[in-house]
């Protein structure tokens, strides 16, 4: 939606635009009085290891299932969450249900967990955040925090000191939809980041002729040479993973090898295997 503006300055929405303003607000106006505990729930989506075949961590990935609204996309609901506040809340509540799902599954797996800037600004959330992964009994090392390039960004000195915290409990910090933002080798450095989940928009970019094949190698590179873990967002097919099986990617997550998955579904995964493997691949469907 675009706001139009006139030759006298008058600035006209389009319908468009009042749609999304109007829905904008309803969206707030449930989530301030939902009750997140029993409205929200998460989703996993598997982290592949390429080389082995195996599964080696899982994404929690919110959801809200609104009585008034339906469902509703974590792109729209945690951005209205981080707008009235409400995250701070919410954060918890999805941890410890991410948590408590994880410590059920057959398996060491990473699990990794999406902050947003509210939980990196607050030294009081960060604290609770420590204390109910200790509290889980799920092994921190095990436990992986992914922030935004853009976040971190906001406030340098107040996200340095708040992951850390999380890196001195001895659970991981990742950099999430890297490349996007400005990058920085510096701040990973100083951030103790392990982590840097390159964004779906390169692989996507991988199916264009340009410069994305040259751009992810040399992230990939740049990143062995600094010992810093690449997760590879957003491979939905074939052709992008042999690139990136032939450009030393080895930890893949994607539609290619599942879509994100309710807790349930997790056990009966792991044992078939890689859930939405085609069958051509059938180097991975008897491994999980
Ligand atoms: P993200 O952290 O970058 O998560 C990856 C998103 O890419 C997820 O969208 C996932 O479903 C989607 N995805 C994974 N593989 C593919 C693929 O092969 N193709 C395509 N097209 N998409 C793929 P989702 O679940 O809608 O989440 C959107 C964003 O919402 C997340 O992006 C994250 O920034 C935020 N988010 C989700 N859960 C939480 C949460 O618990 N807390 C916070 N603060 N943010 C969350
Ligand atoms: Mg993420
Ligand atoms: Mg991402
Ligand atoms: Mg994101």
């Amino acid at each position: 939606y675009q706001a139009k503006e006139t030759q006298s300055g008058v600035v006209i929405y389009s319908d468009e635009h009042e749609t999304a303003r109007r829905d904008s607000a309803a969206v707030e106006h449930c989530l301030r009085h939902c009750d997140a505990d029993r409205e929200m729930y998460v989703l996993y989506q598997p982290q592949v290891d390429i080389l082995s075949g195996k599964t080696v961590g899982f994404e929690a990935l919110a959801r809200w299932n609104s009585p008034e609204l339906g469902e509703i996309r974590p792109d729209v609901f945690i951005a209205a969450a981080e707008r009235t506040g409400r995250i701070v809340e919410m954060t918890p509540i999805l941890l410890r249900k991410a948590l408590a799902a994880a410590a059920a599954w057959d398996g060491d797996f990473k699990l990794s967990f999406n902050l947003s800037t509210r939980d990196i600004d607050s030294s009081a959330a960060i604290d609770n955040i420590c204390q109910i992964v200790s509290a889980s009994g799920y092994p921190a090392h095990m436990v992986e925090f992914e922030v935004t390039e853009t976040l971190v960004m906001a406030d340098f000195a107040q996200a340095k000191s708040s992951l850390a915290k999380l890196s001195a409990l001895g659970a991981r910090i990742a950099l999430d939809d890297f490349g996007v933002g400005y990058t920085n080798f510096d701040y990973i450095d100083r951030l103790c980041v392990d982590t840097i989940k390159i964004d779906r928009t390169f692989v996507r970019r991988l199916d264009e002729r340009g410069s994305a094949e040259k751009v992810i190698r040399a992230m990939i590179d740049m990143c062995a040479k600094l010992r810093i873990d690449i997760v590879v967002e957003g491979v939905e097919t074939e052709r992008q993973l042999a690139f990136l099986r032939a450009a030393g990617a080895r930890c893949i997550q994607g539609y290619y090898f599942s879509v994100p998955m309710k807790a349930a579904e997790i056990p009966a995964y792991l044992v078939r295997g890689h859930a939405s493997a085609p069958k051509e691949n059938a180097e991975f469907s008897l491994m999980a």
